[in-house]
């Protein structure tokens, strides 16, 4: 699986170079594209993870996921999940950068401005709909919490614009605090004004001008001055780390590789600093040209430089799968899923590398595994639903198929599948609860909409 995009699956070709599925609650407005990717989801959390304890919050638990969605912006709608649009990961030039992004809505979160919405949200009538949106997303994923609903969401949509416009009262509280919060992490704090000159001069420019990121943060020439009077109060004196760099410019390569052109990866890659992350970025681009030879070529010798790195094998895993070389696949996946064994993205993945290879069994053991660790995966229900009927297992085949269309919205086919699940097994059993639990919160999503 690798690099996928998730989006809705009516536009996607059946012959897409990158893996793609549907994670989206099927309101009408357009639904927020994640893109998922496992090696640039751990240099994130390397990078923000500092940051996110300096501001109280635990790395474990607050996720920061990539949408897919070229301009730019960064917004928090529960107290769980940071997303950050790649228009502005692409777009920021350093670590610091990037990581005020962070601290700037890590602070959203630690100061109280996003309960605020969530309690606002319920009373306001004209996003009415969007709360129930939300209950029955995380019904339907078997647990608790806004994350969940997070997918439900669609960035277009106003009611999403108007829930996430942070007053400027907040954003001078959230700025203070991720200045704090870079200091203490050792990260200098200057990225926070590098951030705030991106947008600078947008405070003119009417509304459909500005960069949904203005739109969302709105930013005064107070909020400048401000940060750079805390820069030079506190200094601007800590270096970036190592590590940081070279996390950054793998993650910052490895998804310009799959957003930008082949072309643009390959005329740019020769100037990248650090030989294997080169190679990986070079690896994407001929693999997007379907030159599996170089593909091949330039991923073993980024290997060569880290042996063994689950997150390269992952990627020659996804070239050869997408290639159609099952079983080269399948082996590239293992040693992977060995070197990473609790990567939901890795281990879903193998899964279904070892259902392409013939192997449905062994598939439902990775699989499931994956889908323990993150039951928000659509792409991992659909192989399970597989998995589960290739084995003669219909009851849990059916269960899969609720559990997905629930988390995609689709709560009518969701119903009709759990119900069948619920027939077919163990009563009491707790996959027959699970099965109840779609099937009471389709009926729910029945009543209010036909209200
Ligand atoms: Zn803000």
């Amino acid at each position: 699986m690798g690099f996928h995009r998730v989006v809705r699956a009516a536009s996607i070709p059946a012959a897409c170079l990158l893996w793609v599925m549907t994670a989206c609650l099927a309101t009408p407005a357009a639904a927020i594209g994640l893109l998922r990717d496992p090696d640039i989801e751990m240099s994130l959390t390397r990078l923000s993870a500092p940051i996110l304890q300096a501001a109280g919050l635990n790395p474990k638990r607050v996720r920061v996921l990539i949408v897919d969605d070229g301009s730019l912006n960064a917004f928090v709608i529960d107290n769980q999940t940071i997303f950050v649009h790649y228009g502005l990961i692409n777009r920021a030039d350093t670590p610091e950068q990037l990581q005020a992004v962070i601290a700037h809505e890590a602070a959203h979160i630690s100061n109280g401005h996003i309960a605020r919405r969530m309690s606002n949200l319920k009373s306001a009538r004209t996003v009415s709909g969007l709360g129930l949106a939300l209950a029955v997303a995380a019904a339907a994923a078997g647990a608790g919490g806004d994350a969940a609903a997070g997918l439900a969401f669609g960035t277009s949509s106003s009611a999403l614009r108007s829930f996430l416009a942070h007053t400027r009262a907040e954003e001078a509280s959230a700025d203070q605090s991720a200045a704090r919060y870079l200091r203490s992490a050792g990260v200098n704090p200057q990225g926070l004004v590098d951030l705030h000159e991106i947008f600078r001069g947008q405070e003119v420019l009417s509304q459909g001008r500005q960069d949904p990121y203005m739109r969302s943060h709105p930013l005064t020439t107070d909020r400048i001055r401000a940060a750079k009077a805390y820069v030079a109060a506190n200094g601007n004196n800590a270096q970036t780390s190592a590590e940081d760099a070279y996390f950054y410019a793998r993650m910052r390569g490895k998804l310009t590789a799959f957003t930008r052109s082949p072309s643009w990866t390959l005329r740019r890659a020769g100037s990248e600093p650090y030989p294997d992350v080169r190679l990986m970025r070079e690896a994407v681009a001929h693999h997007r040209n379907s030159n599996l030879r170089a593909a091949l070529k330039a991923i073993d010798g980024a290997l060569a430089i880290r042996p063994g790195d689950p997150y390269y094998l992952d990627l020659k895993g996804q070239i050869l799968l997408e290639s159609r070389q099952t079983s080269a696949a399948v082996a590239a996946y293992a040693q992977a899923a060995k070197g990473a064994p609790s990567e939901p993205l890795i281990l879903g993945a193998y899964g279904r590398a070892l259902l392409a290879d013939g192997q449905p069994r062994a598939a439902l053991t990775q699989l499931e595994a994956a889908r323990t660790r993150d039951f928000r995966d659509a792409r991992v229900l659909r192989d399970l639903g597989q998995a589960y009927a290739e084995t003669g297992q219909n009851g849990m085949a059916s269960l899969a198929v609720a559990e997905r269309y629930a988390l995609q919205g689709r709560m009518k086919d969701a119903g009709y599948h759990a119900e069948r699940a619920s027939g077919l097994l163990p009563r009491g059993s707790p996959p027959w609860q699970r099965a109840q639990d779609v099937a009471v919160a389709a009926e729910q999503y029945e009543k209010r909409s036909n209200r």
